[in-house]
């Protein structure tokens, strides 16, 4: 190598360093930037913009939900089901605690555009949804798809709720209680009330018990407190069996559909999730939230 081409390697190399030091530095801008959007919580992947339902304070004083549509039309399709589910008079707002909290809540929509396609294997796409979407300070995720075709269902230890509007069918009164219903599984790790043997024995805290003297320690001071059919007390059949204690004789985690006006339901005489469950719904926002 001549002296002017071991010249011409140094020189090259030192722009290759320089290009280097500029592209990291580039880069360290650019994701600080993106950091900062995030945080900012306007901003989701691609840059598309979370819409604010309802923004009641900072993220780390509210518990935040983040109401995702797949593939929606538009942005304000999305808002109409998430404001319904919320809003309407038997949505999740009506229902306590939920209700004397409202504004411990900040609400978000986004429109997710390019999700994967469920139609072929709804339970795979489901699997990796939920890590696609990037919007660290949501507490809570809500999916919510207006084509597909699936029993809507919670993943408590995720916080995440998935529901298929098909499967809901056309707006009627008793459609946002499932949103209750779900949110109540994923906010406040509460079981299913009902028996349905495929789905296992999955008793725990706050109201399923394995028996009833584990059932009478969780809540027996709280025993005949309460009006109807959410009187307190100890009820065979819980978190999908026989076997197990669930403390009213029916809740919001038994049957969300039972709705007091609606004339093509059940009238039922009670309304809501019962105090033990109330209770934890209640716990858990107040330890959350201010
Ligand atoms: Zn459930």
């Amino acid at each position: 190598m001549t002296l002017k081409q071991s010249k011409i390697v140094k020189i090259t190399i030192a722009l290759l360093i320089i290009s280097s030091v500029f592209y990291l530095l580039v880069s360290i801008f650019i994701s600080s930037r993106k950091q900062a959007q995030a945080a900012e919580g306007r901003t989701i992947q691609g840059n598309c913009s979370v819409r604010a339902i309802k923004e009641n304070g900072p993220f780390s004083d509210k518990i935040d939900i983040l109401f995702v549509g797949i593939s929606y039309d538009s942005d304000a399709d999305v808002e109409r089901d998430a404001r319904m589910l919320l809003y309407s008079p038997n949505g999740f707002f009506s229902e306590e605690p939920f209700k004397s909290y409202e504004s411990r809540f900040n609400i978000w929509a986004f429109n997710f555009i390019g999700a994967p396609d469920t139609t072929m294997n709804v339970q795979s796409a489901l699997a990796t949804l939920h890590t696609s979407i990037i919007f660290p300070q949501a507490d809570h995720k809500v999916f919510m798809f207006p084509k597909d075709d699936f029993r809507p269902f919670a993943i408590p230890v995720l916080n995440l709720v998935y529901l298929s509007f098909p499967f809901m069918g056309v707006f009627t009164e008793d459609l946002p209680r499932i949103i209750v219903h779900e949110l109540g599984h994923s906010i406040g790790s509460i079981k299913d009330e009902y028996v349905e043997k495929a789905l296992g024995d999955r008793p725990g805290r706050p109201n399923c018990a394995r028996s009833e003297s584990q059932a009478r320690s969780w809540w027996g001071s709280y025993e005949n407190q309460g009006e109807g059919k959410l009187k307190v007390g100890y009820y065979v059949g819980c978190s999908y069996v026989e076997n197990n204690i669930r403390p009213t004789e029916n809740s919001v985690m038994n049957d969300p559909y039972c709705v007091l006006s609606a004339p093509d339901y059940d009238v039922c005489d009670y309304y809501g999730f019962g105090i033990i469950n109330a209770n934890k719904l209640k716990e858990v926002i107040e330890s959350s939230t201010k």
